[in-house]
Parts: C-alpha cells; structure tokens; sequence
C-alpha cells in the first residue's frame, strides 16, 4: 500500500460518524455472499444470472429468480422487487433479502403455493458502485464515506476523479438512475452547461435517455420476463414523500392526463399500499398518481410494456434507522410483497376489484407467436404494443371486470377481434390461433436502365417498416397479402416511393434518375429571408439535437413548446422548367405530446392552396423522410413547403425538429411498366382501404385524362374538415394516404371532383 493510499484509508476511518451506517445493513460483498449461501441451501428454488454492469466500476447487477423449479423459466405469472435504484435508499433491499429467504426456508403452506405458481424475480441492487461509496467501500473515496450519495458513479467530467462531496446535493460524478428512462426525459432535471466541477446536482438525468448501462439492464428485464407487478424500493431522504406507494400517473392539472389503465393501477396500487401499517402505527401507506414527469422507472415501465411498476417509498424520517427499527420496516413491508403474490395468482381469498387476462396465441400448428394484444379502449399515444412473449406465446394483463374488446394482430396474419369478459378475483384465459395470409413472391428490381443499383428499400407494411439492404439490386421476397409501400434509396439517384397492394406474385420496377438540380439546406447559416414564419410558435436554429452539424431547424428552439400555441415556417422554391421528377428528402424528428400537439407538412405548387403531405405526433428520433411529389411537378413552377406545429393547454414537448433538406429534380419520370400498363380508360374513386381504420386509410382513384383533381373530406354535418388533394394530376392509378390524427372518431365523407367526375364514399375513423 503506498502512502497515498495510507492516507485515504486515515480519511475514510475518520470520516464523520454521521455519515456511517448502522451494521444490519448489507455491504455488497454481503448481498452477494447471502444470495450465494442461500443458493448452496437451496438450489432447486434460487437461480442467479448477470443482467448487466454498472457504469463506471462494472460491478454485475444480480437477478434472482425464485421458484419450485427455478433453474428454467415457467409460463407463470411474473413479479419482480427491485430493492434499491437511489445508493443511499438501502432500506429496500433489506426487504428484498428477506422476501427471497422467507420463500425459500418458510415451511408453511402460502410460501409453497407462490413457488408453485409464480415465477418470483429480485433485484436486490440496480445501483451495485453508489451502495459501495455509501458503504465506503472504493479506492477513489477521499472524503470516506458518505452515506447520502445517490446516483452512479459516471464521471460527468471525463478528468477521472470521482467528485463527490459529503451531504446531500454537492456530487458533480453521477447519474440519478431513476431519471434516466426515455418517457418525459427531456422535462427532467438537467446540468452540466459549463462541464466543470463546480457544478453539482443530485438529481442529473445523464447525457440522453438510457444511456446509462444499469437503466439498460432493468429494460431488458423487463421485457425478458414480463412482470405483472413489480415494486422499487426507495425512501424518503426529508420524510417528506415517506410511508406511500407512487404509481402512473395523473400528469398536469385536475385530471387532465390519466394513464388509460388508470382503474386497475388504482386498484392495485391501494391493495399493496394498504397492507403496509405505518411506523407511527397509524392508519397505513398511501397510495398516490405520480405527477412529475422526469423519466421515472413507474412510467416508463407502464408506458413501455404495461407493467405494473410501483415505487414504494418505505421507513419515515430517518433513512437508516437502527436494527429493531430497520426489522419492523421490513415485516411491514413483506405484507406489501405477500399481496402481490397473492393478487399474481389470483388468489380467491383476495379482496381486489380487478382481474387478470391471459392470453395465449399460437399459429394453426400450436407454435406461440408474438403478437400485439391492443385494446382500442385502454389506448393513448404514450403506450406502446403489448406484446406475448417469444417463448410462450402469452401475454398476461390486468383488467377491471366487464366486457373488453382484444384485437390481436401479427404481420402476416389475419387479426382476430374478441370480446373477452373478465371478472374479478381470477385469471380469465383466452387462446387465439390466427390465421396465416397468403404469401406471394415479390421481386423489387433497382435499375438505372437494364444496369442493377445497390439499394436500400425500406418497407412499410402492417405493423411495422423494415429496412432492407439491396446490394445487388434486386430483392427476392415473399410477403403477405396486403398494402406495401416501398421508399427505394440508391445513392446518387433521386429516391423513389412505389405503392402496391400485393394480392398475386409481383415484379416491381424501380428505374431510377439521377438529379439535374439539388436545391438543400442544412441549417448552419442563419436562415435566409427566403424562410417566413407565421403564428406564435418561433421557428428558429437550434444545437440542442442535430443530426449533422451544429445545427438543426426546430419549433420554439431551446424551449419547450408554449400551451394552446400555433406557429408555421414555410420555404419556396423554383422548380427547374421540365422536370418531370421531383422529390424533397431530409431529417425530421419529433417529441409532440401524443394526441395532444401535433405537427404537420403541407406542400403546394404556384401559390395554389395547400395540401396535407403528413401529420406528425408522437415521439420519433432522427429519421430520413421522402415526399415523392412527380405527380404535382409537371407543368408547375414553384414549390412551397409548410411545417406547423400546434399544442393543446398542457404541457408541450420539444416540438418538430428539421435537418438537411435537399429538393432533388430531373427532366424526367420512369414509372414502371406495370403503372403505364394499368392506365386506366375511366374515373373512378375506389372504396377506402382498410376501413374502418385508425388513424392512417388509403384512397384509390383512376384519372383517364390529365386534369385537376380535388380531394376533400367532410364530416357529417357537411363540413370540410379536411383538403387532401386539389392540384393537375396525370392520367393513371393514383394512391392517397390520408392520416387523421387530429380528427375525433366518426364517420367521414371523402368527396373526390374533377372538371367531368364526382364521387363520395364514406370512410369510418375508429380510435
Ligand atoms: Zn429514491
């Protein structure tokens, strides 16, 4: 041991009293130790994996699972306890340890029932190198140890030091892990402008979400096993949030952002917190909807897969109470677990108002499929698919009793819709086969003349987009029966969108044209005067998220998004005389408030009016986007692109992010052979397909002669919502996506007219 290393041992021994934990608390090595012993004992009910390293020392972050038969993964109810996320919140894993060694040494009967019928997981630590510097344990602790650290150790800075203060709130190392999920990231507490050590917080939410290894860890577990009720263990370092279980969530103002689930959460949420006495020994824990929206692991892990997350903030005011203290807190809190348990496997003594689907689906041989479970009345923006898991096919959902109608969709597959009943006090099962579409041979032929491209095709399809490298210019595939849209890129060339419904074996030409004028903008020069703004929502340049460069063009840069607002910035271009090609490509991403804020792009030739080309909503990283724009082209002179942004009274996101556009032209259009085959000798609107939908149908129409098409939508009391379409259009099959985020559900009328045609169908929104 050198001197310096002498000294800092001095240090640590002499660090203040105040800063040292009572002995009833677990070290690390501890945890470790007491998980390996309990396993020699019992091998048959403990089984440990590796879920991933902490960010700075690597220390293994443990998952237990405990069961009859631990040693492989049983389609059983799934739930997991985390026992500590914040360093200094040591409490919860007490109550962990305890959990697992009463369920595998506890004889009586309620213990062998859990291990019969769940599959029970712990994480007794997600935060192994922040217990370590509140137990003092490392060789970079020159101030000892301190018992109020919080967050990992990252080191913020990149000098290499550990810079950590003791007391709270003076660490400039260190990522507050549970504000580090992707869900209201950017609404969540910031730092480092100035990257010096002077700058302190407790609460930092790292450089971008998930970035940091142990958050990493804790989604893939998630996913891995699908908990149906999971706890994390935090307490309450002022007492003020002390004794009360948090849950998702109620955001804004009065109700005005519920979860869609938001009974059951309820409902569980006060089945556990009311097991659980207080300290004082009166009345019990509560049970509150979170309000803050800063990445918290609860609402994201509802958000992300419909799991159950509850944040139990345990013990009162003193976060490390002495050992007779510490115990009560754990057996209070084992009544918390055990209900869990019970309400896991639909215990019938149980007193609870909701019940449980489960689902299995399996392809016509058996096989389980993963497939999405949507129930169109439990839905908002911020949830994504619930998906059945790989190995067994299942998807398992708490639900309040009554009627609910489950569509349950694959790609490749015909959804199945049932109306499921479900009552209370039980699991009600379900099994659905579907059925698989006919597949059909496509083959997508990239050509500049008769010589193949190298390409990338990048597919939408139903549920999904794939990306497809092409290097030798020519796809082979088999795809399902169904709508395809194809955005063909080879570089050099102007990129392409084909359209088909796939319904017989397939070829599809892609001929492609290289551009003879590029027009492009990437937003690191201040905007020209070429650029105009309308409306209250700024337009600007913007650092704060690029894709290349140092700047992007974002709505109210460096902002969020102001309430009830509007604001538009609009750009024209010349179009070269001839072209017959024309397309704008770029980047775009957005963070807009789902279903509340959205964006749109609208574009439109020689000062004509403006027609809808998307609407954006939602949360998207930086993408490549293309609007095929050859059918306007012909003839027009100029070409205007409008992006607007809207926001509703509560709280905005980031907004519409923009980064190298590029408008592409040439003198001519090659469409493929079968388009110029299929000119059809009539008008004709076809019905919308699908329909009903939600939010994104197809309109089909044939134009026999070149003329100028207009394409409106009404509601039902005649009024235009809505203009998709009103500009020259060549004779042809024409296609038109129309999007209808914005419009309430309902039934529309599509009105297509022309100088010698006019049609209506009716089209059903169905959210
Ligand atoms: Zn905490």
């Amino acid at each position: 041991m050198s001197r310096w290393m002498v000294l800092l041992a001095l240090l640590a021994v002499a660090a203040p009293r105040a800063y040292a934990l009572p002995e009833c608390y677990h070290t690390l090595d501890e945890i470790d130790q007491f998980l390996t012993d309990l396993q020699a004992d019992h091998p048959d009910y403990i089984h440990i994996d590796s879920v991933g390293h902490s960010q700075r020392e690597n220390l293994p972050i443990y998952l237990v699972r405990v069961s009859d038969n631990a040693a492989v993964r049983q389609d059983r109810p799934a739930t997991l306890l985390i026992g500590q996320i914040h360093a200094e919140e040591v409490l919860g894993i007490e109550v962990t340890l305890r959990a697992i060694e009463e369920l595998v040494t506890n004889p009586a009967p309620r213990f062998r029932q859990w291990r019969n019928n769940l599959e029970m997981y712990f994480i007794p630590t997600m935060n192994p190198e922040g217990l370590r510097v509140v137990h003092g344990e490392g060789d970079d602790l020159v101030h000892g140890a301190d018992s109020t650290y919080r967050k990992n150790k990252r080191d913020n800075i990149g000098d290499g030091i550990f810079r950590y203060q003791l007391g709270r709130g003076g660490d400039t190392s260190g990522v507050d892990l549970n504000r580090n999920f992707d869900i209201n990231f950017f609404h969540g507490d910031t730092l480092f402008h100035h990257l010096d050590e002077t700058e302190v917080f407790d609460y930092y939410r790292g450089p971008g979400p998930f970035s940091e290894p142990e958050t990493r860890a804790i989604r893939a577990v998630f996913h891995e096993i699908n908990p149906l009720f999971s706890v994390t263990y935090h307490s309450s370092r002022s007492g003020n949030f002390s004794e009360k279980a948090y849950y998702p969530w109620d955001w804004g103002n009065d109700g005005e952002r519920l979860a869609p689930d938001q009974a059951v959460l309820d409902d569980i949420a006060q089945g556990f917190a009311e097991q659980i006495p207080r300290l004082s020994g009166q009345g019990n824990y509560e049970f509150l909807r979170s309000a803050g929206r800063n990445g918290k692991m609860h609402d994201w892990a509802y958000a992300e897969g419909g799991w159950v997350n509850l944040q139990a903030e345990i013990g009162s005011t003193n976060i490390f109470p002495p050992a007779d203290v510490m115990n009560q807190v754990v057996e209070d809190n084992l009544n918390g677990v055990y209900y869990l348990f019970d309400r896991a496997m639909a215990s019938p003594d149980l007193e609870t108002a909701s019940g449980d689907l489960k689902i299995t689906v399996t392809d016509p041989d058996g096989l389980p499929l993963v497939a999405e479970v949507f129930l169109p009345d439990y839905h908002d923006g911020y949830l994504k698919p619930r998906m059945t898991d790989p190995l067994f096919g299942v998807h398992r959902r708490p639900l309040m009793p009554g009627n609910h109608t489950v569509i349950t969709r694959a790609y490749g597959y015909l959804p199945d819709t049932s109306v499921v009943n479900i009552g209370d006090h039980f699991e009600t099962p379900v099994a659905v086969t579907l059925q698989p579409l006919t597949r059909h041979n496509v083959s997508v032929l990239v050509r500049d003349g008769d010589q193949p491209l190298p390409a990338v095709i990048v597919v939408h399809r139903a549920l999904g987009v794939d990306t497809l490298e092409v290097p030798g210019g020519t796809l082979h595939a088999s795809w399902p029966e169904g709508e395809f849209t194809l955005e063909v890129w080879a570089e050099g060339y102007i990129p392409k969108v084909l359209t088909f419904d796939l319904g017989e074996a397939r070829e599809v030409w892609a001929f492609m044209v290289a551009p003879e004028s590029v027009q492009d903008e990437d937003f690191e020069a201040p905007l020209s005067g070429a650029w105009i703004q309308d409306g209250e929502i700024p337009w600007g340049r913007s650092g704060l998220y690029v894709h290349e460069g140092t700047y992007a063009l974002n709505s109210a840069p460096d902002e969020f998004l102001p309430p009830d607002a509007e604001g538009s910035i609009q750009v024209e271009y010349d179009i070269p005389a001839g072209s017959e090609s024309l397309v704008l490509t770029g980047w775009c991403a957005f963070e807009l408030e789902p279903d509340d804020d959205f964006g749109t792009v609208e574009v439109r030739f020689d000062q004509g009016s403006w027609m809808v080309l998307d609407t954006l909503n939602g949360f998207a990283g930086w993408h490549r986007f293309i609007y095929d724009l050859h059918e306007g082209a012909a003839g027009a002179s100029t070409v205007a692109f409008r992006w607007s942004v809207s926001t509703d009274p509560t709280d905005g996101d980031r907004g519409l992010f923009l980064d190298d556009l590029a408008l592409l032209a040439a003198s001519q259009y090659l469409s493929t052979p079968g388009e110029e085959a299929a000119v059809p000798l009539r008008w004709a609107l076809r019905s919308a397909y699908p329909n009903p939908f939600n939010p994104v149908t197809t309109l089909r129409f044939e134009v026999p002669v070149r003329a100028r098409v207009r394409i409106a939508l009404f509601d039902i009391l005649g009024r235009r919502v809505l203009t998709a379409l009103d500009r020259d259009i060549a004779p042809g099959e024409h296609r038109l996506a129309l999007r209808l985020d914005t419009l309430p559900s309902g039934m529309y009328f599509v009105k297509m007219s022309a100088p010698e045609f006019h049609a209506v169908r009716k089209i059903v929104l169905l959210k």
